[in-house]
Parts: structure tokens; C-alpha cells; sequence
């Protein structure tokens, strides 16, 4: 760590309540600005970095520059955080950022019709969805749509999102995605995937264009993944795929044994597919996929992301976290769709780690047989071991970062990279008093604790405010984005009708 240097500047401003600004400090995130985050207690997901019960962040301009106790920085603003915990922002690693017109539509829904006539068939993702309401977004929708969603995302306190973005119909279909994530004001992995295939789409070869006038630096909040499909038909995602190799883009594809894509992913496991697995593959879901695919795939480098509570809701399947645990795997943690589940980083968190518990806890009490002495069984070798709450914190932001690419940039609190930092309040009623720092974010937060958020040192949530963003304006666009999507799929706004 290095000295701070006392250049002579005056000592920090001190304000009625005792040093803290109740104002957030002025352009924020602007080169040059500093800014003390003072007396939080710092997980910094780091181990070169490490935690400290209470210690100060430095920030410079849009980066970290020091991390330790007592830091003096003449002439810096002051954050208070005491009472607070200081971690760096969350990743989501797959999130469909246009569906927020339907939140809470599919509540029960299930992926696809299983013809059993029971209201989680109908309505479901793939018709409803995908093949409906999808079609009738004309651009103004993707935008409010992908713009609130991210908002909403923001306050939660997730600073960096891969847009899973299923909605290019058209170009203007795609740069008011783009505009969305931009305005949005969060770091964000544009995925550009497939439309609904009619004559103005431009997938995947508009790939060039967006490239050339969205993504043309690296020294931005919004950077680019080519979505790689495979059960689009091989002449598609060969050409997805050589083009994202080209331009240098990382490749994210859905692998959902459900929706019929074991056997492609059977053929891109023997090299019979016409396309490479490497470590720029980001595949989501992974459920009821074959041994063979996984090794191919954890051979190769490729990373995956989970979303536990959509998986196992709309049965894609069982989250295959034992098979990433026994190959010596981690994934990261996708909020998935609105449509059915919450899209905040405490309930992926808390899902991953019941989930897995559950199951393993059940692996274990089956090696016994419930009758004393043998109800509580010592785990047998072999056993997968539990998860704890740093092992989900790690899936929520180093894992998430690494598997887009942008861990150089954020995913922990490092000298150097970006502040992309929250604030969680632990002096709040469900929270104080405070006794571990991992087990109250995971095991007792939610969205209410979250109350300062930062983006690359601009401060973007304040006190429990989002901050730039006409909120009231933007409800009133999506409702009415609501009424023609509904109004065009033929459907009642009955709020008791779907779910
Ligand atoms: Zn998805």
C-alpha cells in the first residue's frame, strides 16, 4: 500500500453531524474528484486485499486507489459508512432486461406447454414469451422496458448486468438496447442475440456495425457479448460464432436439456458441431446436460452461469451445481426473467446456497438410516461439501465479472480497478446487531439494506435514492409500453387473471 501523500490541501470538510456530507460528494466518478468511503466494514472479496471491521476506501476519478484503516485525504469529500457494510457491487451474469412489461405474469409459469391443462402450462415462457409478446415490442418498448429493468437493478444494487437481449426484430430494435443499458448508467455486457427472425433482422452479422459505433473502446460502461445460440441451425451459429471470434467478443449461449438442447451440445462436446468450446464461452443453465459436455466444456476454460430459482421453478431442470462442485467448477448467478422471479442478488444468493444445502443435507442423512445413533451421520469421503455464504458472495461478484470478461474492471474491492461499490445498512431493524459481515448480507438482507451504489466513483443510488433517474416518467412509459403489449397479444389486464 502506498503512503498517502499530504500535498497541503485542506483537511476534509466537516459538516454539522460530525465529518459526513449529507449531499453525496460532488461529481462523483469525474477524473480527478476524491471522495473517502470512511469506517465501513470492508469485505472486499479480495484475498490479497482481505476484510477489515472497519477500514476507509479512497476513491479517485472512477477507480479504487487505497483501501485500508485511516486513510488521510486532504481535500477528499467524506461518505460516511459507519454501520455499514462496503462491498463491491453485484454481477449478473443473464438477465432479460425487456420482459419487464410482463413481471409477474408467468409467476407459476413453467418453460414450455406440458399439456397437463394446470395453470403452470398456461400460459408459459416459450408461447407467451418468446413466440408472443416478444414479436409486438416495437423500439420504444425495448427501451423503457430495458431501462427500467436496469434501474430497478441498480437499486438492488447490481452494478454489472449481462443483458441477455432476444429482441432484435430490427437495427432500431438493437441501438434502443443499447441506448437502454447506456442511460441506465451501470456497467453492462450488451448480449446481442437473436430477433424473432423477420426481413429487417440483422443477426448476426450487424455484429460489425455495433461494434464499430457502440464498442469501438474498451474505456466503457458498456461492452458487448455475442450471443451464440446453437439451436438457431448450424448456419447461424457457425456464423455467430466466427464473427464474435473475429470482432473479439466473448460467445453466451443457453444450454437447457428441456428445451431439447442435449443432443447439439452432445455434438459440441465431440467437435461434431462445426464450432470450438474455449474460455470465451459463457454457457447459462446447464441443466440435464450429458458428463461428456461437461468435461468437454470444463476442459476447455468455459464458465457458467446458474439461475437457481428460474431453474428450478419453470423446470429447466435441476441447477447442476454438485456437477460444477465435483469438476472443480464455480458459477456465477443470473437473475433470468421478471416474468417469474425477483431479479435482486439476495434472492439468487440465498437460493443457490438452500438449494444446494438441501441437497446435499439429504445426501448425508441418507447415508444414515434415522434410527439413533445413526440419524446424524458423520459425511461419508466423497460427500460434496456444504455451501456457505462466501461461497455464494464469490458466485455474486468475482465469479460474475471473471465470466464477462471484466474482472480486471470490477468483482472485488482492488487498488486499481473500478469502484464499483454498495453500501448495505447494518444497522437496520432486520439486520443490527451486526455479528459476521458474509452472513448478514446473504443470510438476512434484501433490497431495503442497500443504500448507496457506485459506478465506476459516480454515485448512482444515494441513501436509499436512485439518483438521474425521472422514475414517476418512467412508470407511466412502461404502463402504457404494458397496454399495447397486451392490447396486441389479445390479452385482459386482469390482476387476477394469470397467476
Ligand atoms: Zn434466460
Amino acid at each position: 500500500m502506498t503512503e498517502r501523500r499530504d500535498d497541503g490541501e485542506p483537511p476534509e470538510r466537516a459538516t454539522a453531524d460530525g465529518g459526513a456530507e449529507a449531499q453525496p460528494p460532488k461529481d462523483s466518478g469525474q477524473r480527478g474528484r476524491r471522495y473517502v468511503i470512511r469506517g465501513g466494514a470492508v469485505m472486499s472479496m479480495d484475498p490479497n486485499v482481505g476484510n477489515f471491521a472497519v477500514a476507509d476506501v479512497l476513491v479517485e476519478g472512477s477507480k479504487i486507489v487505497d483501501i485500508r484503516p485511516r486513510i488521510h485525504a486532504a481535500g477528499a469529500g467524506v461518505i460516511d459508512a459507519r454501520g455499514r457494510i462496503v462491498l463491491p457491487g453485484f454481477v449478473d451474469t443473464h438477465h432479460h432486461l425487456f420482459e419487464t412489461a410482463e413481471r409477474a405474469f408467468l409467476a407459476n409459469g413453467l418453460l414450455l406447454d406440458d399439456h397437463s391443462g394446470s395453470p403452470s402450462a398456461h400460459p408459459n415462457y416459450g408461447e407467451h414469451i418468446l413466440r408472443g409478446f416478444a414479436r409486438h415490442y416495437r423500439p420504444a418498448d425495448v427501451y423503457v422496458n430495458s431501462l427500467f429493468a436496469g434501474l430497478s437493478q441498480l437499486d438492488t444494487g447490481v452494478t454489472t448486468v449481462l443483458d441477455v437481449s432476444q429482441i432484435h426484430h430490427s437495427p432500431e430494435h438493437t441501438d434502443a438496447a443499447i441506448q437502454a443499458l447506456v442511460d441506465t448508467g451501470r456497467r453492462s455486457a450488451f448480449g446481442f442475440f437473436e430477433g424473432d427472425g423477420r426481413a429487417t433482422a440483422r443477426y448476426p452479422q450487424d455484429a460489425y456495425r455495433l461494434k464499430d459505433q457502440w464498442f469501438s473502446s474498451d474505456d466503457q460502461l458498456v461492452s458487448m457479448v455475442m450471443g451464440g445460440e446453437l439451436h438457431l441451425g448450424r448456419q447461424v451459429y457457425t456464423r455467430a460464432w466466427a464473427i464474435a471470434r473475429e470482432l473479439g467478443l466473448r460467445i453466451a449461449a443457453r444450454s437447457v436439456g428441456s428445451w431439447g438442447m442435449r443432443p447439439i451440445f452432445d455434438d459440441l462436446a465431440r467437435g461434431d458441431a462445426g464450432v470450438d468450446v474455449g474460455p470465451d464461452n459463457l454457457f447459462i443453465h446447464m441443466t440435464g446436460m450429458s458428463d461428456q459436455t461437461w468435461r468437454r466444456l470444463r476442459d476447455a476454460g468455459a464458465q457458467v452461469s446458474l439461475a437457481f430459482p428460474i431453474e428450478m421453478t419453470m423446470r429447466h431442470g435441476t441447477p447442476p451445481i454438485l456437477t460444477m462442485q465435483r469438476l472443480g467448477m464455480e458459477p456465477s448467478l443470473s437473475s433470468d426473467v421478471e416474468t417469474t422471479m425477483a431479479a435482486d442478488p439476495f434472492t439468487q444468493m440465498r437460493s443457490a446456497m438452500i438449494m444446494q444445502r438441501m441437497t446435499v443435507n439429504q445426501l448425508i442423512l441418507d447415508q444414515g438410516d434415522l434410527v439413533p445413533p445413526n440419524n446424524w451421520p458423520t459425511p461419508a469421503p466423497g460427500t460434496p461439501e456444504l455451501l456457505t455464504v462466501r461461497d455464494v458472495l464469490r458466485y455474486a461478484t468475482v465469479n460474475g465479472a471473471k465470466h464477462l470478461g471484466l474482472d480486471g474492471k470490477t468483482g472485488t474491492l482492488t487498488p486499481g480497478k473500478e469502484a464499483d461499490i454498495v453500501l448495505l445498512d447494518a444497522t437496520a431493524l432486520n439486520v443490527a446487531p451486526l455479528n459476521s459481515v458474509p452472513g448478514a448480507v446473504v443470510s438476512l438482507m434484501d433490497r431495503t439494506n442497500v443504500e448507496t451504489v457506485i459506478v465506476a466513483g459516480k454515485v448512482r443510488k444515494w441513501k436509499g435514492q436512485l439518483l438521474d433517474a425521472d422514475l414517476p416518467r418512467l412508470r407511466r412509459e412502461l404502463e402504457s409500453s404494458r397496454d399495447h403489449l397486451f392490447a396486441a397479444m389479445g390479452l385482459a389486464q386482469d390482476l387476477f387473471a394469470w397467476s
